[in-house]
């Protein structure tokens, strides 16, 4: 546990002071507010499932594939501070804040990344991260190592009706992961299945991202990934290229910052 402590602590400081989790366009707006950090075994049944075609297919690599000898993963999920998310409150075109934390945002995540397997072989162990491995594929929808899956086997959250990750810190941000062979003790899952976070998909209530959608993707069956993909490709990045983004079903949402109807 006090492991897991002083890897939290080492990514507090790394965001506090690191320029680069600011936005150079918008007069040095912090991109991300402290991260949550949580940890998973390597050998939890959870990453074998996920080469299910169900959930992400044969493609999928678990921790020991990519780490031989892994014992443990690091997750950690980097909510946009308030000013990004509220940035993009209105509706319509995203804002040049968001936008810009989409693209500056996932270049300080690598950053993050490559921090994080150096302090975790600091500690003496052996660690990586999947996404900045030569390995590592993307084939467009899905690929070989999934974040948000990751976080889910950590405790970290369960998915949304909008199919963004809903977390204590709520969905609007962005996740990050690495393999070590450390042992590290794992977090708890504080939930039943992987859409409880969701009062939509549980209970029936809140459905604030189907009206926030600007593309008609998300009805109360759920996301079409292909519709909000042409929204994206033919009508963002042409007019704001190269940046491209959208996070309506993110912002001023109840999932934002926090889990809906969490405290009742
Ligand atoms: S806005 Fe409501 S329905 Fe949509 S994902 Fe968030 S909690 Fe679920
Ligand atoms: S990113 Fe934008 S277009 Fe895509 S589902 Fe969310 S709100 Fe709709």
């Amino acid at each position: 546990m006090m492991t897991t402590k002083l890897i939290k602590d080492f990514l507090d400081e790394l965001f506090a002071i690191d320029e680069r989790n600011r936005l150079a366009a918008h007069n040095g707006m912090v991109i991300y507010q402290k991260p949550l950090v949580a940890i998973a075994a390597a050998d939890d049944p959870l990453f074998e499932s996920y080469r299910d075609p169900g959930i992400i297919g044969p493609d999928y690599i678990p921790p020991r594939e990519w780490l031989p000898g892994a014992s443990s993963v690091v997750s950690y999920f980097m909510p946009f501070s308030k000013p990004v998310r509220e940035s993009n409150h209105e509706p319509g075109f995203p804002s040049g804040e968001w936008l810009s934390s989409r693209i500056d945002g996932e270049v300080f995540n690598d950053v993050v990344r490559a921090a994080l397997a150096d302090f975790l072989k600091s500690l003496g162990g052996e660690a990586l991260a999947p996404v900045l491995d030569s390995r590592f594929k993307n084939f467009g929808v899905y690929s070989n190592w999934s974040e948000r899956h990751a976080a889910y086997a950590a405790g970290l959250g369960t998915f949304g009706l909008n199919k963004s990750f809903i977390t204590a810190a709520g969905c609007a941000g962005r996740f990050g992961s690495a393999i070590t062979s450390l042992e590290l003790t794992p977090s708890p899952r504080p939930y039943a299945d992987h859409t409880s976070n969701c009062p939509w998909l549980t209970i029936g209530a809140c459905g604030a991202c189907i009206e926030r959608c600007p593309s008609g993707a998300i009805t109360e069956a759920g996301k079409d990934k292909s519709i909000c993909r042409h929204y994206l490709d033919d009508v963002i990045k042409p007019r704001f290229n190269p940046l491209h983004g959208c996070g309506k079903c993110q912002t001023s949402v109840p999932c934002e910052d926090g889990i809906p109807l969490a405290d009742r």
